[in-house]
């Protein structure tokens, strides 16, 4: 089975902390494409910035990179939307192995998130360090991450879902919510560094995340 990575998120906006690190691991897992897919936003959630704005900053974003492509299939999908109807749907579709990526914070409030116990049956989970610790999971994951964690890549590829791989990914520990701050505070230092030119022209353009 062909292999394939993917990173969910919120992307508002996408920026080069999810970028950076998972082209990096993409690359040491012997992965040439990374997806990006946009989740869908429950109408109760206070995310001001709409959708059609979230996946025409990640299209942007894939733009600097000939690795990236956008995924668009959570959209698709009915409603309500959880992460792991998504990759059942992508798996169906595609066929294939899919490393599903996830920062190392996500790892440690995956037990809330929908049938989290059952997400190893679509996919692979490859967790990339968001800070300077050690990982440190929640203790009721444990046990569950001492049994599905490899350290060996090949087995990513032998085996179709199942794996959890801890990745010693470099850190570019900006977020989207600090991105957001700055643009409301008028605050243009550091974006150059933390956004991809095609994406930082897309926020400049529609004027996003600028105070009303
Ligand atoms: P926000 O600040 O709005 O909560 P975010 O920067 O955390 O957003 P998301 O789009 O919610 O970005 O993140 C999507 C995925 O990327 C999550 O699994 C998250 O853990 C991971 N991620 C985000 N930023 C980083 C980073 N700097 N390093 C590693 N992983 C990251």
């Amino acid at each position: 089975m062909t292999i394939s990575a993917i990173l969910g998120g919120t992307f508002n906006p996408p920026h080069l902390g999810h970028i950076t690190p998972a082209l990096e691991v993409a690359d040491s897992l012997g992965i040439n494409k990374l997806g990006l897919m946009p989740c869908k936003i429950a109408p109760h959630k206070p995310v001001d910035t709409s959708q059609e704005h979230r996946v025409n900053m990640v299209k942007a974003c894939c733009k600097s990179d000939s690795r990236l492509y956008t995924e668009l299939i959570e959209l698709e999908l009915p409603s309500p939307s959880y992460t792991v109807k998504t990759l059942k749907a992508l798996k169906q579709r595609n066929k294939q192995t899919i490393c599903f990526f996830i920062g190392a914070d996500s790892l440690y409030t995956l037990h809330k998130w929908y049938a989290w116990e059952t997400l190893l049956d679509y996919c692979h989970i490859i967790v990339m360090r968001r800070d300077n610790q050690q990982y440190s999971p929640p203790d009721h994951i444990l046990p569950w991450l001492e049994a599905h964690t490899t350290k060996d890549v090949n087995t990513l590829h032998s085996a179709d879902n199942g794996y959890v791989y801890l990745a010693n990914s470099g850190l570019v520990t900006v977020s989207s919510t600090q991105i957001r701050t700055k643009i409301q505070c008028e605050d243009d230092t550091e974006l150059h560094q933390w956004l991809s030119p095609p994406v930082l022209e897309y926020i400049r353009q529609h004027k996003l995340y600028k105070k009303k």
